[in-house]
């Protein structure tokens, strides 16, 4: 059984890189049993998405920028 502490390691580095099934598996487990676990995961998901978008919308600037002639 992981710690909370364990399981917020897990889900963070989940947002980074593949995770080998074992752990993923154990972390699932720990998600099942822990309900701020649960919630943290979920903010987790939030940031990441946002901060995909972000990063998105940043490369578009930038893409927008450069075509852009001098102004
Ligand atoms: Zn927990």
């Amino acid at each position: 059984m992981l710690t909370c502490q364990q399981a917020t390691q897990l889900m963070s580095s989940r947002l980074d890189h593949e995770m080998p099934i074992t752990k993923k598996m154990n972390l699932k487990l720990h998600l099942m049993m822990c309900k701020s676990c649960r919630r943290c995961d979920d903010q987790l998901d939030l940031i990441h998405q946002a901060g995909k978008q972000w990063y998105q919308r940043v490369i578009e600037e930038q893409a927008t920028k450069s075509n852009d002639p001098e102004k």
